[in-house]
């Protein structure tokens, strides 16, 4: 199977001032985009010719891991904004945030926290577990909860790549601005 890079929901602009064009075409256009080559050049020759993004990260290590989960950690990222703003949790969604987390602003800063001290590059991520609940985690490099058994529900990125032209080293900025960009519609629609 070749992988290709999916185009983006919104203009390379759509998302300014907290993710520049300048950003997009370096971390969607550059990193995104290798992901993507690596992946296919990986592939070929391999058991998981024939195999799914999805069926990778489940079962791969190394650099065919990497690549493949980056891959889909990035569209995940991408997708869960809009050009929209001031979309908030609502329905459903709203009930599960105000069960398992009390509030939505406690929410928010329980995954402000777990994206800020994610120490290096990885992501922070909202995750429904099996038994419908949610959870924060975060993880390192590539890695993927789905691997863990865990639902991805919403991710943000904190590998410097993300961030660093937008906000140099002010990766809590980023986190605190993230808000602004996410499509609580489209979240909603992770949930199972
Ligand atoms: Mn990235």
């Amino acid at each position: 199977m070749t992988f290709q890079l999916p185009s983006l929901p919104y203009a390379p602009d759509a998302l300014e001032p907290v993710i520049s064009s300048r950003t997009i075409e370096f971390h969607y256009g550059k990193h995104h985009q290798t992901y993507v080559t690596k992946l296919n050049g990986l592939v070929p020759g391999t058991d998981f010719e024939n195999s799914t993004l999805e069926q990778i990260i489940m079962k791969a290590e190394g650099g065919i891991f990497n690549n493949a989960a980056q891959v889909w950690n990035h569209t995940f990222y991408w997708e869960g904004f809009s050009a929209k703003r001031g979309t908030a949790p609502a329905g459903k969604l709203l009930e599960m945030i105000n069960r398992d987390f009390g509030t939505v602003e406690t929410f928010m800063t329980k995954f402000n926290e777990a994206a800020v001290n994610q120490f290096g590059s990885g992501w922070a991520w909202l995750v429904q577990k099996n038994d419908g609940t949610l959870g924060i985690v975060s993880t390192g490099n590539a890695a993927n909860p789905m691997r863990d058994g865990l639902k991805p529900i919403l991710t943000c990125d904190v590998w410097e790549h993300a961030y660093y032209l937008d906000f140099q080293n002010r990766r809590p900025d980023y986190v605190n601005a993230f808000w602004q960009l996410v499509d609580w519609d489209c979240i909603a629609k992770r949930i199972g």
